[in-house]
């Protein structure tokens, strides 16, 4: 790359002086640990997403690794997960001792295909993780039906809503990922939030390891920082500024990629999408439709060469490495799908430049 040219990253955390202050005070307070900051975000974020209840905690890893503890999931049991997604859900399940079962995604939404879902139910299925993939609330209404326990993951998705409900709101817990590129950010984090009560309990009572009238071998720190959820208290405010910022960048696009070849995000009839991420799929080459022109690796050196990063948006599908087969939308994602720069601090320059690019390569 030329120096002086103008560099596009793939994700950027929107902070400021707001965020600056919120953190100093905090280090000038001289309470640094889990304290009143953390108490405070995590009733703004339970009123924000409309549940009774949230537990901070140190990523959306550990988050989800509590809501399987909370349900009493371990050996012997079963969890469905999709296989596009990243390895996070997986490896909760697998660390709290259950067998992961993987099923297929829904072609156009990345979702969990709830048909796949069904038929991977048995005696033995204690919970499904549903994440609602970049932005898209997955079919939580047919989901539903099988009064299976749903673990919504929120990572990647807050505010938007299936059948008139919120994401969040319809799983048994819901849980969330503050990690720095993600809607909110408080660089690592995680909150894991439920309208059960004795959910709540269990698993503020799982994220700490001290000061408890029996020694569990399951405690453990888990807890999240007053430093950390400073920055939190702070983005949830701006939370509503920064999806509004999301949904004009997205229109832009869909604006400016209209006569590419390229497949734009589709949004299914009563749901909403806050673009988390914006993602597109390469078109099949004119001359053999079963093959891309060029391929995802070149297109993405080519954007990386003219200073656009862009990224597999799953690094690779769960099935990909277990080396199973029979995962033929997620297979195809994996191979199609490119995850485009968006966020709320991109200037309209960067966004016509990301749009010039795609075009050029993608005609
Ligand atoms: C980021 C993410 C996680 C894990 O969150 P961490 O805070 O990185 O541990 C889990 N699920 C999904 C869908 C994610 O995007």
């Amino acid at each position: 790359m030329t120096a002086g040219k103008l560099m596009v990253p793939h994700s950027r955390p929107t902070l400021g002086e707001e965020e600056v202050q919120a953190v100093a005070e905090v280090i000038r307070s001289g309470h640094v640990a889990q304290g009143p900051c953390v108490q405070e975000f995590e009733r703004s974020m339970a009123a924000y997403m409309g549940l009774k209840g949230a537990v901070a905690v140190g990523s959306g890893s550990v988050a989800l690794e509590l809501a399987l503890l909370a349900l009493g999931i371990g050996e012997g049991d079963e969890v469905i997960l999709p296989s596009y997604v990243c390895t996070a859900p997986w490896l909760a399940v697998v660390r709290v001792g259950a067998l992961p079962r993987i099923v297929d995604i829904q072609p156009s939404t990345y979702g969990i295909d709830p048909e796949e879902a069904r038929k991977a139910l048995s005696s033995k299925t204690k919970a499904i993780i549903v994440p609602h993939p970049f932005g898209l609330p997955a079919d939580l209404t047919r989901l539903q039906t099988f009064g299976i326990p749903l673990i919504e993951d929120c990572a990647q998705t807050l505010g938007a809503a299936e059948a008139g409900r919120t994401v969040g709101t319809v799983g048994i817990a819901t849980v969330c990922s503050f990690y720095a590129t993600k809607l909110l950010c408080t660089g690592e984090g995680g909150m894991v939030l439920s309208n059960d009560p004795a959910m709540i309990e269990k698993m503020a009572a799982l994220r700490d390891y001290d000061e408890r009238p029996s020694l569990e071998a399951a405690a453990f720190n888990r807890k999240m920082t007053d430093l950390q959820a400073a920055l939190g208290l702070r983005q949830v405010a701006r939370l509503p500024s920064f999806l509004a910022k999301r949904s004009a960048i997205a229109e832009a696009f869909t604006r400016l990629l209209g006569s590419t070849g390229l497949g734009l995000p589709q949004v299914p009839r009563g749901r909403t999408h806050v673009f988390f991420r914006y993602v597109v799929r390469l078109p099949a080459a004119k001359d053999d439709p079963g093959t891309l022109q060029p391929p995802l690796e070149q297109v993405l050196a080519n954007l990386e060469r003219r200073g656009i990063q862009c990224r597999r948006p799953v690094f690779q599908a769960l099935h990909q490495y277990l080396k199973l087969e029979g995962f033929p939308a997620s297979e195809e994602a994996s191979h199609t799908a490119l995850s485009v720069p968006i966020y709320p601090s991109m200037t309209e320059e960067e966004v016509r430049a990301t749009a010039e690019a795609l075009c050029e390569e993608l005609p």
